[in-house]
């Protein structure tokens, strides 16, 4: 395990506009994205949305589609 290379993940895949929140409830985490605030499982998912929402400022089916209750 290199901690350089962690570093350099996140600050690449962190470091940006992309401001998704973390949110956590007993045992269970979810992220939201800041610009239409949809709640996901998946991270990766709630950075998409966020990068749609950014660019198209609307939102996108095939990302909202997997939405979470919160
Ligand atoms: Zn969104």
């Amino acid at each position: 395990m290199s901690k350089n290379l962690t570093v350099c993940i996140n600050s690449k895949n962190y470091g940006n506009a992309l401001m998704v929140r973390t949110h956590t409830k007993n045992k269970d985490k979810a992220y939201e994205c800041e610009e239409c605030n949809m709640y996901y499982k998946d991270k990766t998912i709630a950075q998409n949305c966020e990068k749609w929402c950014k660019e198209h400022k609307s939102c996108n089916s095939n990302i909202s589609r997997y939405e979470i209750k919160w």
